[in-house]
C-alpha cells in the first residue's frame, strides 16, 4: 500500500513553527529570550484579582457565542471612543481566542477557496497561514527595508505600484497589521488612504489587526483605524486583544469587531471554531478594558526604555538596527559579521552568547529578503534585556 505523509500537502511546508524551533535550541542553551513576543512579567493585579472573583462567582459555564455581554460594551465603547465610530456591542464585536484565532475567523468567514488575499511582507506568521488554511492565495506585497546605517529611523515602506498590481479580480481581501510586528511601522494616513482607495475600487474587505494599537512611541505617528477612511466602515474588520496591551498574552482574549452583516461573516466561522472562549477571564477582560488608564501609560514607559537600551546597545555593537516607533521588537542586520543568514547568526548568538532571537526570513513570502535581518523582543523585564545586553557585548567586543 502507498504510503502518504502524515501532514496535509497546504501546511507541509510550515510544519514547525519558527517560535517552536528558536525555543528548543534556546531551552538548550539556557538563553535569555529576546525571542518570542511575551513579556516574563505579569500584567496588573487588578485584573488578576478581577479573573479570581470572577471564578468565584460561578462565571464557569460556557459563554454566549459571540462573547459575554459586558465584555463586548467594554470593547465597542472603547472602539466607540478611539474610533468616533459607532459600534454595537450586539451585532458588531465578537470575542475570540486571541488575535490568533480572529484572523482564521474572519478570512474563513468571508473567503471561499481560490481567492486572493494580499499581506505585506515581512508578516506574522498567522497571517499567511490562516490565508493557506482557507484554500486562498498569499500575495505578498513587501515592505521595503530603508536605506541607511547605523540608527535607521526612516519607515519600512511599500511602493504603491506594488500594492495597486496586488490587487486582481481574485482579490478578495487585504490584511493589514498596524503597528506592525516585526519593524514597528505604523502605517500613515497617506498610506491608509492609498489602501483604503484600492479596496473601494477593488470591492475588497480589510482585515486590520491592531493588536499593537496601544504601544506607540512617537506621538507624530498615532494608530489611525483603516475603518475611520471614508467608504471603509463597511468593509473592515478591525482585531485586537488584550494581550500585548496587559501583559496577558497567555489569557488570549481578543475580538472582532465589524459592521453587523461581515460579523455575521466573522460569526459564521468563530462559532465552528471555537464556539466561545473562556467566560471567567472574559469578565476580567471587561475590568481591564474599562481601566485601560491605570496600566498601559507605565508598560508603554517600560518598553520604550527598554527599546531605547537595546537600541544603543545594537548600534555600539556596529549593528544597522530599525528604531521602531511602537510596538515590542527591533530589528537589526546582522550582515557586517559575516554569517551566511539569519539562522546561522542566531544560532551563533543563542549557543555562544546564550541570548535568543527571531531570523526574520521566517516572516518573509520572498524570503532572501529577511535573511539579513533578526528580530530582538524588548517586551521584557529591564533586568532580562540588560542581561542580553551584556552578553551579546560580551560576545561580539571580545
Ligand atoms: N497579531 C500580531 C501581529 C501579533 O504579533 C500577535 C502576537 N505575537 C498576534 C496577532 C496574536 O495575538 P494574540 O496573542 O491575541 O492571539
Amino acid at each position: 500500500m502507498a504510503t502518504r505523509p502524515f501532514i496535509a500537502d497546504r501546511l507541509a511546508p510550515f510544519a514547525t513553527n519558527i517560535f517552536t524551533a528558536i525555543n528548543t535550541l534556546a531551552a538548550k542553551h539556557n538563553a535569555v529570550s529576546l525571542s518570542q513576543g511575551f513579556p516574563d512579567f505579569d500584567g496588573p493585579d487588578f485584573v488578576k484579582q478581577a479573573a479570581a472573583d470572577a471564578i468565584f462567582a460561578h462565571h464557569n459555564q460556557y459563554a454566549p457565542m459571540s462573547g459575554v455581554p459586558a465584555l463586548r460594551q467594554a470593547i465597542a465603547a472603547r472602539f466607540g471612543r478611539d474610533s468616533g465610530l459607532p459600534c454595537d456591542p450586539d451585532t458588531q464585536v465578537t470575542v475570540t481566542c486571541g488575535c490568533t484565532q480572529a484572523l482564521p475567523s474572519a478570512v474563513f468567514g468571508i473567503c471561499n477557496p481560490g481567492d486572493e488575499v494580499i499581506l505585506f511582507e515581512p508578516f506574522f506568521d498567522i497571517h499567511r497561514s490562516s490565508i493557506i488554511m482557507a484554500g486562498c492565495t498569499p500575495v505578498p506585497v513587501t515592505l521595503h527595508r530603508p536605506p541607511g546605517s547605523g540608527r535607521v529611523t526612516a519607515p519600512f515602506t511599500f511602493r504603491p505600484e506594488e500594492l495597486a498590481a496586488a490587487f486582481t479580480s481574485k482579490t478578495r481581501a487585504i490584511l493589514i497589521n498596524t503597528p506592525h510586528n516585526p519593524t514597528g511601522k505604523v502605517f500613515t494616513r497617506e498610506e491608509l488612504a492609498l489602501i483604503a482607495e484600492l479596496c473601494i475600487k477593488h470591492n475588497v474587505i480589510a482585515i486590520c489587526d491592531d493588536v499593537y494599537e496601544r504601544l506607540l512611541f512617537d506621538p507624530a505617528l498615532p494608530h489611525i483605524h483603516l475603518a475611520t477612511l471614508p467608504g471603509m466602515a463597511d468593509r473592515t474588520i478591525t482585531l485586537s486583544s488584550l494581550g500585548k496591551t496587559f501583559s496577558l498574552t497567555g489569557w488570549k482574549i481578543g475580538w472582532a469587531i465589524a459592521a453587523p452583516g461581515l460579523t455575521l461573516a466573522v460569526r459564521a466561522a468563530h462559532q465552528f471554531l471555537t464556539f466561545s472562549i473562556a467566560t471567567p477571564l472574559q469578565h476580567a477582560a471587561a475590568v481591564a478594558l474599562n481601566r485601560e488608564a491605570e496600566y498601559t501609560p507605565s508598560l508603554v514607559q517600560l518598553l520604550m526604555a527598554n527599546r531605547d537600551a537595546l537600541a544603543d546597545a545594537l548600534g555600539s555593537l556596529g549593528f544597522t538596527y530599525y528604531f521602531p516607533p511602537s510596538g515590542y521588537f527591533i530589528i537589526a542586520d546582522h550582515t557586517s559579521r559575516g554569517f551566511a543568514d539569519d539562522f546561522a547568526f542566531v544560532e551563533h548568538i543563542i549557543s555562544r552568547a546564550g541570548v535568543a532571537a527571531i531570523p526574520c526570513s521566517a516572516f518573509y513570502h520572498h524570503t532572501e529578503l529577511g535573511r539579513p535581518l533578526v528580530r530582538f523582543a524588548f517586551c521584557k523585564k529591564p533586568e532580562t534585556v540588560a542581561a542580553g545586553i551584556d552578553r551579546l557585548k560580551a560576545l561580539f567586543k571580545s
